[in-house]
């Protein structure tokens, strides 16, 4: 029994990152996947460039119960650690907008490929087509029934992930697994998710893209803002505004509130510059009509909405006077969108949740309640926001149980 490999489960980000880690130290690694291939959420990721850490950590830019674990986890594994394992496998990052970093050959694949061939270098055993079912523990061996037969061990590290992107392996099995042994699951929601919307409306402006503003407001009330590309689509709205305001929704949606958002489609003029800019635009003996004249600011597919929105009477350029500007002008700047829903675990990036993360130790990833199980990446009650966090988080967490999860 004494040589037994440590069981992972789980080829993802911080699955794949522990093998490395722990067979380098020099532990016999059993890796397990469901999937048919290794790293799936990898090779999409980032438009399929994957941005694979953020060059600016920081506590903030993440989410959990327990912020005080994130810290403590964080401690010595900043971002020039993650990058110096990936340069240890040959792997050179370069740097986007806003501290995002990406393999240099801008393709995800560099990083699966450089890492499967790390971890078979090193003597990683890797199993595809492999579903853990079951997981019980004897005395101090564990026993896991999988799709390929009884497999045991001593040391078990749960990498399986969250329910996020079912597609291409996200799975709540894990959580069951830790239940299982004793540990808690903090509710989870989908996040960096699409929002779903049964205004009318929105389906008619199906592709239009705006560099906007949108603030969310739970029960009438103010929740947060975020900047950036606004894009209606036939179920709703997404864009990368609404993927950073999506875990704020979620969450409240799951209460039961009421959301709505208020879109500013030209948010680069205050409201005083685009009434005098409107102002000035009106010709008065023009009979141009006011759908058409709005043209010249907005897509064509926005306006029917905001002359509706607006509850304009004027029909054409010359009838405008002062009110109807400022009628309008509200309306581009507080456009109105209800928010039914999520688009759920199929449409998000990441699941906000997981495995109570006070019940585990910051620095080996040990669970504080059953010995010789690890936990790493997004299974645990911790998740980032867009930009190369949740990554982060994997690699770290990885790292560690892999580093100090041997003998
Ligand atoms: C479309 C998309 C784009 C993304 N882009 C980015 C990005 O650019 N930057 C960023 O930082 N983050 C991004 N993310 C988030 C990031 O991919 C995840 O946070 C990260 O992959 C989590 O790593 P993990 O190892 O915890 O889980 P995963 O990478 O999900 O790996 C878990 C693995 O466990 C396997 N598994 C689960 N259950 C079982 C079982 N019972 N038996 C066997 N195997 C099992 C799964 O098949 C999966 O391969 C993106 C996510 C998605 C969905």
């Amino acid at each position: 029994m004494n040589n037994k490999p440590m069981i992972i489960i789980g080829a993802g980000a911080s699955g794949l990152i522990a093998a490395v880690t722990s067979a380098r130290a020099g532990q016999r690694v059993l890796l397990l996947e469901q999937n048919s291939k290794i790293g799936k959420k990898i090779l999409v990721s980032g438009n399929g460039q994957c941005n694979i850490d953020n060059r600016d950590i920081s506590t903030n830019r993440f989410h959990s119960q327990n912020p005080d674990f994130i810290k403590a986890v964080f401690k010595d594994y900043g971002f020039d650690t993650v990058k110096k394992f990936f340069t240890s496998i040959g792997l050179e990052l370069t740097e986007g907008k806003d501290g995002k970093m990406f393999p240099m050959s801008l393709q995800a694949g560099s990083v699966v490929e450089l890492l499967e061939y790390e971890a078979k270098r090193v003597g990683v055993e890797i199993v595809c087509d492999c579903t853990v079912t079951s997981i019980r523990k004897d005395a101090d061996i564990f026993v896991l029934e999988t799709s390929q037969g009884t497999k045991m061990c001593r040391k078990l590290l749960l990498a399986s992930g969250s329910a996020a992107a079912p597609q291409l392996g996200g799975s709540s099995s894990g959580y069951a697994f830790a239940a299982r042994l004793g540990h808690t699951l903090i509710p989870h929601h989908p996040s960096l998710v699409q929002l779903c919307s049964e205004d009318t409306w929105v389906k008619a402006c199906a592709g239009v893209k705006v560099a906007g503003l949108a603030q969310l407001y739970a029960n009438g009330e103010y929740i947060i803002e975020k900047k950036g590309d606004l894009l209606f689509t036939n179920y709703g709205i997404s864009g990368l505004a609404i993927l950073d305001l999506s875990r704020e929704a979620s969450t409240r949606l799951s209460h039961f509130d009421y959301c709505e958002l208020s879109l500013d489609l030209i948010p680069n003029l205050s409201k005083e510059k685009l009434t005098s800019l409107l102002l000035g635009r009106i010709r008065k003996e023009s009979e141009k009509p006011l759908a058409l004249w709005l043209q010249g600011i907005l897509n064509k597919k926005l306006v029917p909405v905001i002359i509706e929105q607006s509850k304009c009477r004027a029909k054409t350029e010359q009838e405008l006077g002062r009110k109807d500007i400022n009628k309008l002008v509200h309306s581009i700047k507080k456009l109105k969108l209800n928010i039914s829903d999520t688009r759920g675990f199929r449409g998000a990036e990441v699941s906000t949740g997981g495995i109570d993360t006070s019940e585990v130790n910051p620095h080996t990833m040990e669970s504080k309640l059953t010995s010789g199980l690890f936990f790493a990446g997004e299974i645990l009650d911790v998740d980032g926001d867009r930009g190369g966090f949740n990554f982060h988080f994997a690699w770290v967490t990885g790292m560690r149980a892999g580093k100090l999860g041997r003998k």
